[in-house]
């Protein structure tokens, strides 16, 4: 996870007649108690314009775990699931790119530090969101392995952990991030071994925004 920058303005459709219907269908749903479902919502915040921003925002990799997304694995995640905050459905600032597999692990959780503060200006998620905070303020690595950094107060610690439980310690990802640190190292023993300006170069592009990881090179702890 790095830290990413949301550029506006938002992409047009989200401010579209059909969302602003869409959402006042769901209110009056929940105002006569019935249930409100993803079928509800549509694709609506979904589009095209938004997909691509999204991607243009976070150089093509999963807002969360990093990895690279193939233009037909684009989704289009609510940080606050919009099962639970209806309101945000097509908010471009509750809006991120991710993988499939971080999509379908996040899902319908979103842990607080303290549940009974949920829909209140106190609450606090668990969960970090890479377009308003740092990740490398609380998550290191131990070569492909993420910890939560060393010497963090309660609350960040917990905030580290959690985000590391749910969407950065699966096996396939952990595998896919051993190959690259397997690559990295070795660009790094080529450097070392002969100088080359051009062995620098290697090793230095494992670290910027737009490779697979960049924040597993740069967060070693
Ligand atoms: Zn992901």
């Amino acid at each position: 996870m790095i830290k990413l920058n949301k550029t506006y303005p938002a992409p047009a459709s989200l401010s579209s007649k059909e969302c602003e219907d869409t959402l006042e269908q769901i209110r009056k749903k929940e105002a006569n108690g019935e249930t409100v479902t993803t079928k509800d919502y549509g694709t609506l915040y979904g589009k095209e314009d938004v997909r691509k921003q999204l991607m243009d925002d976070q150089n093509n990799k999963c807002a969360y775990c990093e990895s690279t997304i193939l233009h037909e694995s684009r989704h289009v995640d609510h940080y606050r699931p919009k099962s639970i905050y209806h309101e945000l459905a097509f908010k471009w600032d509750n809006l991120v790119g991710a993988c499939w597999a971080c999509n379908k692990d996040k899902g319908k959780q979103f842990p607080l530090d303290d549940e009974s503060k949920r829909n209140t200006i106190e609450e606090t998620p668990l969960i970090i969101n890479p377009y308003t905070e740092d990740p490398s303020e609380y998550i290191a690595f131990h070569e492909e392995i993420a910890v939560p950094k060393k010497g963090l107060q309660r609350l960040q610690k917990r905030k580290a952990e959690t985000t590391i439980k749910l969407l950065l310690e699966n096996k396939d990802l952990e595998k896919r991030r051993k190959e690259m640190w397997q690559y990295y190292t070795t660009a790094k023993l080529a450097y070392e071994l002969t100088n080359s300006p051009c062995f620098l170069d290697d090793v230095q592009q494992f670290t910027k925004d737009n490779h697979q990881y960049a924040g597993m090179f740069r967060n070693q702890q």
